[in-house]
C-alpha cells in the first residue's frame, strides 16, 4: 500500500513525495481512509508512530481553502504546537493552506493577525481558551483534532478543552482525537465530544515499540552518574536524550556532564519559550549530543535520529515512561532505551513491563577494562583505515630528526588515547545474573512490609516524593542482611566471557 491509494489531492500528494514517505504508517492506513469518509475517530497508536500526519493528510484534504480557520488542532505544549505545525505546513503549502500557531507566552494580536490569516490553527489549551473567551477570536471548524489528549488531560487541561468545546459554533464538524494511552478519563471525554466515533487501535506489536530495545541496569543509588558517564562512553550515541524527575536534577547532571567533556543542552518546564526554541534547535542541529530534559519539557518531542534514551530515574508511572521511550526509534529507524533502577526500584520496574507490554532486558554495565579494549579496537581499525596525506608525512620527517619511527607512533597513540580515557570505577553496578536474586528479595521485603500492616510502596506518590525518607527508614534491617550478598556480588568474578550477548564483546575475542 502508498499514499497514492488514498487519492490524495495532487498538491498533497506532491508534499507526501517531497517529504520522502513512501508507506503509510499502521495508525496512518487505518485512520487517513475513515476520517476521509466523514468519520470521527479515537485512535491510540504510541508516540512516533505518524499521528500528525494521520489526521493532518485527510483534514488539509477536505479543506476547501475559503479563508476561513477549517481546522483546529489542540496540543498539550508550545513545543508540540511548533512541530505539528511545522508538519501540517509542509503537507498543506503546495494547496496555499496557511497554519498559525498559538500559544502562551507572546503576543496576543501577532497570533490574532496570523489567526485571521489561517487556514489551520494549532494551539495548546490555555492560550486557545483565553482568546476564546475573550471574544478576541471566534471559530467555527470543520475539522478539530484533541492530539495526545492524554498527555493534556494528564497536564490539567480538561476543564480548558471542555471550555474551547463551549466555544466552537459548528454542530457539524467532525472531531478527531488522538492519544497514546486510553485511560478512563480519555473515554469519558471521548464520549462527551465525539459522535458515533470509530476506534482506531495499533496494538503494540505493530507500532515503533518493536524497534526500540529496551534494557534496563541496577546500580546503586549513589552510582548513577558513574554508570550514565560508563554507559555513554560504551554506547557512543549519536544524540541521546537523558531524562530526569526534577529540574534540579536536570541542572546537577547537565553540568557534571558538561565537566566531563559531553556536549551537553538542557530543556526543562521552568525555562523560557526563547530558551527552549534555542535549545532545541541545538539538538536538533546537531551542536549539541546529549539532552538533558524533564518530562514536562520534552512531551512530544520529534528530533530524529535520536538513538538512545536514558531514564536517569524510572519516570513515576508507565505513560511517561512510554512517551519517554517513544522520543528514539522515530520514522521507522531503530533505537535504544537505556534505564537506569536500584535494587529498590525493580518493582516498579517490573510492573511497569507489564503495564506497557514490553519486553526488557537486564544487562551488566561494562567495566573500565572492557571499555577501554573495545575503544582500542575501534582506534586500531580506525588508524589501518585512515589515508595518509602530505601534510603528515612532513610532520613525521621533522619530528624524525628528533626521535625515531616507532616512539613517534607510541607518541601518537598515547596523544589519542589520552583524549578518550575512559574514567571512574572498573565496576559499576550489579552484575545482569544477579538481578533475579535481587528481584525476589525485593518482593519478600514487600511481603514482610504488607504483614507488618505498612502501606506496601510501590505507588507513584511514594516512590518519588518520599524517597529518602522511606530509604532511611529501611537502613537497619536492610544493613544487616544484603551486605554479604553485595560483597559476593562482582569484585573477584571478572567479568570475563560473561556478556556473550553483546556483539562489541566480540571483537576482543
Ligand atoms: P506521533 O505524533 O505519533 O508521535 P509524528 O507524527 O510526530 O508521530 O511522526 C514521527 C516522525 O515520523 C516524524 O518525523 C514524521 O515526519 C515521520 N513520519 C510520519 N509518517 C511517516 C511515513 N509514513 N513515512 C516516513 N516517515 C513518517
Ligand atoms: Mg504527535
Amino acid at each position: 500500500m502508498t499514499f497514492k491509494d488514498f487519492n490524495l489531492k495532487e498538491p498533497i500528494q506532491q508534499a507526501i513525495d517531497e517529504a520522502g514517505f513512501t508507506e503509510p504508517s499502521p495508525v496512518q492506513k487505518e485512520a487517513i481512509p475513515l476520517i476521509l469518509a466523514g468519520n470521527d475517530i479515537i485512535a491510540q497508536a504510541q508516540t512516533g508512530t505518524g499521528k500528525t500526519a494521520a489526521f493532518g493528510l485527510p483534514m488539509l484534504n477536505m479543506m476547501s481553502g475559503d479563508g476561513s480557520v477549517e481546522g483546529l488542532v489542540i496540543v498539550p505544549t508550545r513545543e508540540l504546537a511548533m512541530q505539528v505545525s511545522d508538519e501540517i505546513y509542509r503537507f498543506g503549502k503546495n494547496s496555499n493552506l496557511k497554519t498559525a500557531t498559538v500559544y502562551g507566552g507572546t503576543s496576543y494580536d501577532k497570533q490574532i493577525e496570523r489567526i485571521k490569516q489561517a487556514s489551520v490553527v494549532v494551539a495548546t489549551p490555555g492560550r486557545l481558551q483565553d482568546l476564546l473567551a475573550g471574544g478576541r477570536i471566534k471559530l467555527s471548524p470543520k475539522f478539530v483534532v484533541l492530539d495526545e489528549a492524554d498527555e493534556m488531560l494528564d497536564m490539567g487541561f480538561l476543564d480548558e478543552i471542555t471550555a474551547i468545546f463551549e466555544f466552537i459554533k459548528n454542530e457539524d464538524r467532525q472531531t478527531l482525537m488522538f492519544s497514546a494511552t486510553m485511560p478512563p478519563l480519555i473515554r469519558k471525554l471521548a464520549e462527551k465530544i465525539l459522535k458515533d466515533p470509530k476506534t482506531v487501535a495499533i496494538t503494540k506489536g505493530e507500532s515503533t515499540n518493536s524497534k526500540i530495545s529496551q534494557n534496563y541496569y541496577v546500580v546503586e543509588e549513589h552510582e548513577r552518574d558513574d554508570a550514565l558517564v560508563r554507559l555513554i562512553d560504551y554506547k557512543n550515541p549519536a544524540k541521546c536524550i537523558i531524562f530526569c524527575r526534577m529540574k534540579k536534577e536536570v541542572d546537577r547532571l547537565a553540568s557534571h556532564l558538561t565537566s566531563q567533556g559531553f556536549k551537553v543542552s538542557v530543556l526543562h518546564g521552568d525555562m523560557e519559550q526563547r530558551q527552549r526554541e534555542v535549545a532545541i534547535r541545538g539538538f536538533k542541529s546537531g551542536n549539541v549530543d546529549i539532552f538533558v530534559a524533564t518530562d514536562v519539557a520534552a512531551r512530544g518531542l520529534d528530533v530524529n535520529d535520536v538513538s538512545h534514551v536514558f531514564n536517569y530515574h524510572m519516570p513515576f508511572d508507565s505513560e511517561s515512561y512510554v512517551h519517554r521511550i517513544g522520543r528514539t526509534g522515530r520514522g521507522g529507524k531503530s533505537g535504544e532505551a537505556i534505564t537506569l533502577v536500584s535494587p529498590n526500584e525493580l518493582r516498579t520496574i517490573k510492573r511497569i513491563e507489564k503495564d506497557v507490554g514490553a519486553q526488557m532486558v537486564t544487562q551488566s554495565i561494562p567495566s573500565k577494562s572492557e571499555v577501554q579494549s573495545s575503544k582500542q579496537d575501534e582506534l586500531i581499525a580506525q588508524i589501518a583505515s585512515t589515508k595518509i596525506t602530505e601534510h603528515a608525512i612532513e610532520i613525521v620527517k621533522t619530528l624524525q630528526h628528533e626521535v625515531d619511527i616507532v616512539a613517534i607512533a607510541h607518541m601518537l597513540a598515547s596523544m589519542i588515547l589520552d583524549k578518550q580515557e575512559i574514567k571512574g570505577k572498573e565496576k559499576i553496578g550489579f552484575r545482569a545474573e544477579d538481578v533475579e536474586k535481587l528481584l525476589q528479595k525485593a518482593m519478600a521485603s514487600r511481603d514482610d512490609r504488607n504483614r507488618r500492616g505498612r502501606s506496601g510502596g510501590g505507588n507513584r506518590g511514594r516512590t518519588s516524593f518520599n524517597k529518602s525518607k522511606s530509604d532511611r527508614g529501611g537502613d537497619r534491617r536492610r544493613d544487616d542482611k544484603p551486605r554479604g550478598d553485595r560483597d559476593r556480588r562482582p569484585s573477584s568474578s571478572s567479568g570475563q566471557g560473561q556478556r556473550s550477548n553483546k556483539p562489541k564483546s566480540d571483537k576482543r575475542g
